[in-house]
């Protein structure tokens, strides 16, 4: 058992919705979405298609599905697709993009980032027979594994530019697009722009129990609509969870900032432990991705450690841990979640 005054910072995805956003589940208006019926999730469609400057958006259930969904509607069995380092397509989805889609995934770039001429550099030459095709290029913004950084936009528009002179389908990953909208000042219409399609997720930042959208041309759209059924991810009434999403975009899309000045205090805090590596620059939303130094304890040990102190926190490496901030903890709960992690590693 946690002690009762656990501080969870393993993920966003671990808030539980509010009475307010309870209650707008409640009063939601619902139909047969199978049917088109379902009134929240149509109304809460439109207004992504509109938030994201595409023709048409998509519920999904969750990030995950919408992800191999997306990688479905725009490549074949057999194609390539460009991704970013640990992107969450290739490491947090058991393999979905080769069991679902039957693509490969080619890693370039560092720290969740990369450039055009790198991803000119992996694209396979078309003519000879022996290559896959590349026909899709992903980015993912923020980037969770690189510690919730937010990927240049100057850069974007240049891959995304290239990609279109070579006939290649680009998509973003923006689970967290509301973050580095927060973060950039620039909007997520702006952000989703240079892309052919965009997921975004409700259950992360935006604190709604479950769900995402994914957006994109008409056509695509229709596309993803049957693998999604193929997938097994149509659902029926649904708007009890699209109003929770609209209330989430609504009330809590405002307050994303205070999650990122709660990470970047704690960060801060914990950042001149002797045992602590961690690169300040990196925390530029609410994740904190830091490693411990050779002699200090592993990943392992310090998150056990820090959960027998009442503070969770996630291992993503033998030596990384990751804390992550959100609606559920607030600047005091991080300030002491800090002074415990600082006392545990000395
Ligand atoms: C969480 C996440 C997803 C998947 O969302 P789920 O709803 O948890 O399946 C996809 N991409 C990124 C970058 C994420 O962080």
């Amino acid at each position: 058992m946690n002690p009762p005054d656990t501080i969870d910072l393993r993920s966003d995805t671990v808030t539980r919705p509010t009475p307010a956003m309870r209650d707008a589940m409640a009063r939601a208006e619902v139909g047969d979405d199978q049917y088109g019926e379902d009134p929240t999730t149509n109304l809460l469609q439109e207004r992504l298609a509109a938030l994201l400057g595409k023709d048409a958006a998509l519920w999904m259930p969750s990030g995950t599905m919408a992800n191999q969904v997306a990688v479905m509607t725009l490549a074949r069995a057999g194609d390539e697709v460009i991704t970013a380092r640990e992107a969450h397509a290739g490491w947090h989805e058991v393999g979905a993009a080769a069991a679902n889609a039957g693509v490969q995934i080619v890693e370039v770039g560092t720290a969740g980032k990369f450039t055009r001429e790198q991803f000119e550099a992996a694209i396979k030459p078309a003519g000879l027979p022996v290559f896959p095709a590349t026909t899709v290029v992903e980015i993912e913004n923020t980037h969770n594994r690189a510690g919730g950084i937010v990927f240049p936009q100057d850069e974007v528009v240049r891959i995304c530019t290239c990609a279109r002179e070579r006939s290649i389908a680009s998509f973003l990953d923006g689970a967290r697009l509301w973050n580095a909208a927060a973060a950039s000042g620039r909007s997520e219409t702006e952000l989703a722009a240079p892309f052919d399609m965009v997921s975004v997720s409700f259950s992360k930042g935006l604190g709604a129990p479950a769900g995402s959208v994914l957006a994109g041309p008409r056509d695509s759209i229709t596309r993803a609509s049957r693998f999604r059924r193929r997938l097994g991810g149509a659902m029926r009434q649904v708007g009890i969870l699209a109003a929770a999403a609209l209330h989430g975009l609504d009330e809590h899309r405002p307050r994303l900032v205070d999650d990122h000045a709660n990470a970047r205090r704690f960060a801060t805090s914990i950042a001149n432990c002797a045992a602590v590596q961690l690169d300040l620059a990196s925390v530029q939303t609410n994740i904190v991705v830091f490693h411990l130094k050779p002699g200090a304890p592993d990943a392992a040990t310090v998150v056990a450690q820090a959960r027998q102190r009442g503070v969770l926190l996630g291992a993503f490496g033998p030596r990384t841990v990751r804390a992550v901030t959100h609606l559920d903890v607030s600047a005091r709960m991080c300030d002491e979640a800090a002074l415990r992690l600082v006392s545990l590693l000395g």
